[in-house]
């Protein structure tokens, strides 16, 4: 059975059953003549799970991919030797017969995953590659091999994702945000879909930094973890963050008289005023259903925390009738997403979101979860929606993430910094991290991509003594 981190909730309904396409065995096919990197490159590849498949020549490389592709991945080693059938422009400096391989299998599959190996290299921007290959990572430490193996599996992963897998991630986001009510601080559930994806990318087995994506759950389901985590996270921080804003004011209205523009915050806070606003939002929620009896009794059992079972017994509803009315509630809460591509602001941000509304939104967003294919397609059209074209929007939000990480360390790495995949760490605007060979600091924010910090500057004074050599290689 998975394993997932512990979570600061009660238990939640069982997922359903893994549909998983992710845990059956990974196939990788290396190209390199080198005896030691070969060995140390298929060790390396064994222990991540991979059957391996190797060629010592880059026309070997080429007959093998034609027989046995796609893999999960080729590595190729830059210097791979030469081979005659595969031909090489010797007249363009840039080629040569890894990269000449590595554009030929591009040219039958241009979304197969890659990586170059170029050892002999201090940075990745040294290496001379043509441009179409520019975005195929190059490794040139060993030592980064796993967190590139690691995001091209995500890549993969979201790639296969099926329409229903991406409209049950969206759907059961969108509520999970809609939960968190103000503390939801505008983000959206595109946002806490993007943030569950960063954090299985930079892979590190912590949530305040990321989440290791344990292979035989499917990646729906881990997504679906992550998310509950994060949006916890978030709700734990909004928190603090008021009390602290309350002490503030408190401190400051008692020495000075004045009044502070947190006013509203902090009287808002008041515990009977804001247990009124709160019910205020409950009979809001209910109002929409004052002519659904049976939404209206399910909506009160589950904001008195009742489950499904004491529901269904309290009210006398059938199996049928209680999904039905949940359904219904689903549709009405949620409505269509405004499609078009853009992010679509959370209305609930103003809205003070007491535990019970909170509770129902995340049942709402685990009674999605269980839905079948047919049905999750037919409630994304129901609510108004075109099922095919809101999954892929899904998918090119989960695109968007992975290529902000993509961008920033491919940009990292030409300059030739270190950074730990796992050394990235979320703060209130973005992932930081510094370079493990200089010190310099970087930082990025997934919403915009953009990317900062002295580390940007120039190239890194210290990657010579971190990058391991070939030849240091060779004397493993
Ligand atoms: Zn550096």
């Amino acid at each position: 059975m998975a394993h997932f981190l512990p979570y600061p909730e009660p238990p939640e309904p069982p997922l359903p059953p893994p549909r998983s396409i992710n845990a059956s065995r990974k196939s990788a096919l290396l190209v390199e003549n080198d005896s030691s990197l070969l060995h140390i490159f298929r060790r390396s590849l064994k222990d991540e799970g991979y059957t391996v498949r190797t060629a010592a020549n880059s026309k070997e490389g080429l007959r093998l991919y034609r027989d046995f592709a796609p893999f999960n991945l080729v590595l190729i080693d830059y210097f791979v030797p030469q081979s005659k059938e595969v031909e090489i422009d010797l007249l363009a400096e840039l080629q040569t017969n890894g990269t000449a391989l590595a554009t030929a299998i591009r040219e039958t599959n241009p979304s197969q995953g890659m990586v170059i190996a170029a050892l002999d290299y201090r940075n990745a921007g040294e290496v001379p590659r043509p441009r179409e290959l520019m975005h195929i990572p190059v490794l040139v430490a060993i030592r980064q091999l796993r967190s590139l193996l690691e995001k091209i599996e995500v890549d993969r992963a979201i790639e296969a994702l099926t329409p229903s897998e991406l409209l049950r991630l969206q759907r059961s986001a969108d509520f999970r945000v809609q939960g968190l009510g103000r503390a939801a601080r505008g983000r959206t559930g595109e946002d806490l879909l993007q943030e569950a994806e960063l954090r299985t990318l930079i892979g590190a087995e912590d949530t305040q930094k990321g989440r290791h994506w344990n292979k035989d759950v499917d990646i729906e389901r881990h997504l679906t973890e992550a998310m509950r985590s994060i949006s916890n996270c978030w709700k734990r921080q909004f928190k603090e963050m008021e009390a602290y804003l309350m002490s503030d004011f408190l401190i400051h209205d008692a020495e000075e008289q004045e009044h502070s523009p947190l006013d509203n915050v902090a009287s808002g806070h008041k515990a009977a005023d804001q247990r009124l606003i709160e019910k205020d939002e409950e009979e809001r929620v209910l109002s929409k259903f004052k002519d659904d009896p049976e939404a209206t009794q399910v909506l009160h059992g589950l904001l008195d925390g009742l489950k499904k079972n004491e529901i269904m017994s309290k009210y006398g509803l059938g199996e049928k009738q209680y999904a039905a009315a949940v359904k219904r509630i689903r549709v009405t809460l949620l409505g269509p997403r405004n499609g078009g591509g853009g992010k679509t602001k959370n209305m609930t941000d103003k809205r003070n979101y007491g535990d019970p509304l909170e509770k129902l939104m995340n049942q709402l967003a685990e009674s999605v979860l269980g839905l079948s294919d047919a049905a999750i397609l037919a409630e994304t059209s129901e609510a108004g929606a075109d099922p095919e074209q809101e999954a892929e929007r899904t998918r090119s939000v989960l695109r968007r993430a992975s290529e902000v990480l993509e961008n920033v360390n491919g940009r990292l790495s030409n300059l030739g910094h270190t950074i730990n995949s796992n050394g990235w760490y979320r703060g209130r605007s973005g992932y930081h991290s510094t370079c493990v060979a200089c010190g310099s600091f970087v930082s990025f924010t997934t919403a915009t991509g953009e990317m900062r910090g002295e580390a940007l500057d120039g190239l890194c004074p210290e990657s010579d003594q971190y990058t391991i050599r070939r030849l240091e290689a060779s004397r493993e």
